[in-house]
């Protein structure tokens, strides 16, 4: 019998992950996500019969969004994920129902029960799944993400999940826990493009912070709830910035899950120190207040598509000396892209000029193109299948390493079944 990988979603797009390996009219599910499109997208239909199990790479919703509905069936297989995605799964995934507005196919029953049915393992762990021998390592990607090997009938898969080989304050940069696989599925969001060395944006973002809080400005800094905002909380504080530091919306309850496990980080006592000088902004009041002085305001969401950082948005633009630092990736038909491209903010009534200062910092979580390459020769896999990129940057990557280096490349393409 063979053992075989079917893509049911991720094949060529950045978002739905999920990938089914099937052995032995058996099979186990790797994620199970949503996509962001002009409207929400799911993975294709897996075979409930023969789920015997669920591992999840990390928290986030491209990985994680379409798990309610296996739950809202009649038929619930274990689901194995650790403490700290488990708790950013639940806040993400109610969250995600609270802001769908009732257009989702699955209400809060049908996420409550992902965590009747889970199993919490420890960070670092390998365990059994019938057929299926499973060893997990960190990704480097958020607090939680793992990197998956999946071995069965002696055929290896590893499945980098998201990824960054890079250390960031937060997290070391990712393992390669298992060399010589038969099948890498390789995330490739950032397919041909090289990251600027990590410490001269740090440098660049710290100068342009303190540029403005010097101009008596305030600095506005739109980000990602999980991982992002932390990440900016520990480079404030190691490059010992002395103006308030304010951490607002979503972002405050991350950071409460995450503060209570410190065996998943680099340096706790980096994210305790900067999390302890911060002011945790509770109420409308005091949002009121923050503009009056100099400040720093770390609030989601990243792309200004909503969340608290909108209640300050209309008088950080109306303002030269403020500046909006973005820190993250910012998709088309956003707010923040706008901003960014265009110097304007449309809301449903009006178009007004943004008059603060617009930036954007490369402090990416995924790994760049020079990471993907090293980490495949470091695992020296028979075959590589990229997966989470956008087709055109995937084909053109691929024609450089196959030009380079003996290895067989697949493109991932969603709905197709491939035999290891
Ligand atoms: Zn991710
Ligand atoms: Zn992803």
């Amino acid at each position: 019998m063979a053992v075989f990988i079917k893509l049911l979603g991720g094949g060529g797009e950045i978002g739905r992950n999920a990938i089914e390996i099937n052995y032995n009219n058996n099979s186990i599910l790797l994620d199970y996500g949503v996509i962001f499109n002009s409207e929400i997208g799911f993975p294709l239909n897996v075979n409930l019969k023969k789920l015997i199990g669920i591992i999840i790479s990390h928290a986030h919703l491209d990985h994680i969004g379409a798990l309610p509905l296996i739950y809202s069936s009649s038929i619930n297989p274990k689901i194995y994920f650790n403490s700290m995605t488990s708790e950013l799964m639940n806040l993400l995934l109610l969250d995600f129902l609270k802001v769908s507005k009732g257009n989702l196919q699955f209400d809060e029953t049908g996420i409550l029960k992902i965590f009747e049915k889970s199993s919490n393992v420890p960070f670092k762990y390998d365990f059994i799944i019938n057929d299926f021998s499973i060893k997990v390592g960190n990704a480097g990607h958020i607090p939680g993400s793992w990197i998956i090997s999946v071995e069965v009938k002696n055929k290896k898969i590893l499945y980098t999940g998201d990824f960054n080989v890079y250390d960031t304050k937060l997290l070391n940069g990712a393992e390669v826990i298992e060399r010589n696989v038969d099948l890498l599925i390789c995330e490739s969001t950032y397919a041909c493009v090289n990251h600027i060395d990590r410490q001269k944006v740090e440098k660049l973002f710290i100068e342009k912070v303190l540029e403005t809080l010097e101009n008596k400005g305030n600095v506005l800094i739109p980000s990602f709830a999980v991982g992002r905002s932390q990440e900016i909380l520990c480079i404030l504080q190691k490059y010992n910035i002395k103006y308030p530091i304010f951490l607002d919306g979503m972002a405050r309850k991350a950071s409460s899950i995450m503060l209570k496990y410190p065996e998943y980080f680099k340096d706790y006592n980096l994210l305790k120190s900067s999390h302890d000088l911060a002011i945790w902004v509770n109420n409308e009041r005091e949002r009121k207040r923050i503009l009056d002085e100099p400040s720093i305001i770390i609030s989601p969401a990243g792309m200004l598509k909503g969340g608290p950082a909108l209640n300050y948005i209309k008088k950080i633009i109306s303002d030269s000396r403020n500046s909006i630092l973005f820190v993250g990736y910012l998709a088309e038909n956003t707010p923040g892209r706008e901003i960014l491209e265009s110097h304007t903010f449309t809301t449903e009534t009006s178009k007004e000029k943004v008059k603060a200062n617009v930036y954007w910092f490369g402090l990416s979580s995924h790994t760049d193109m020079k990471g993907i390459i090293d980490y495949i020769k470091e695992v020296n896999p028979q075959k590589v299948m990229f997966i989470h990129g956008e087709v055109e940057r995937i084909i053109e990557m691929s024609k450089l390493i196959k030009n380079n280096y003996s290895i067989d490349i697949i493109l991932g393409k969603t709905g197709e079944s491939i035999e290891v």
